[in-house]
């Protein structure tokens, strides 16, 4: 139980209270006690240190983290304490993004076989000049990339169930299945799901 709380999302402001990232509770507790974030408290806005925090007697219904000698609530909103970084406009290329925006799906066969079997394919091959980009690279199941081989989708005769696009999301919420209700103070929905410029 305790290590579940552990692995809840924070909502991570900068400085001048945007969002900049989800990080677990575990990881903003170890922020907090290292003085680079604060707790903030979505009730009133009241900042907390780690002293402060620490010496909180958990109310009935919050999430609790508890040590050997003590209880503490689980932090769902930090602010970082020395950090003024905006929010990255675009939704980053990576191989993290790649498989949320493909939704763990092959993008030829459609199963959903877990991480460990899907493979990043390039839609084009890199040596038929494909370039490693949204719009050339989907996940495949081992044995759809093993078919399609050194090949374009046409001359391996498979279909791709959708054209890859650089995902419009900010990849903020969908890193979490959680929605954390207090977040809604701090993020504004129109902005996370504005739909970004193409490049
Ligand atoms: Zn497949």
């Amino acid at each position: 139980m305790t290590t579940k709380v552990l692995y809840r999302p924070t909502l991570v402001l900068n400085r001048n209270w945007q969002p900049v990232s989800v990080a677990t509770v575990a990881r903003a507790l170890v922020m907090l006690w290292n003085e680079t974030a604060r707790v903030v408290d979505p009730a009133d806005f009241r900042l907390y240190t780690w002293a402060d925090w620490s010496r909180l007697t958990p109310r009935e219904g919050d999430a609790i983290v508890r040590g050997c000698s003590l209880q503490l609530r689980a932090p769902e909103v930090v602010a970082l304490s020395d950090y003024d970084r905006l929010p990255t406009a675009a939704v980053t290329f990576s191989r993290r993004n790649i498989f949320k925006r493909d939704h763990y799906t092959c993008q030829y066969c459609g199963t959903q076989p877990g991480t460990a079997e899907l493979t990043l394919d390039h839609v084009v091959p890199r040596s038929q000049g494909g370039q490693s980009s949204w719009a050339n690279c989907v996940l495949a199941c081992l044995p759809c990339n093993k078919r399609k081989a050194d090949r374009t989708p046409e001359q391996a005769h498979m279909h791709l169930r959708k054209q890859p696009i650089r995902p419009t999301w900010k990849p903020l919420y969908a890193a979490h299945r959680v929605r954390v209700e207090s977040w809604s103070k701090f993020v504004s929905e129109a902005y996370w799901n504005v739909e970004l410029a193409s490049e």
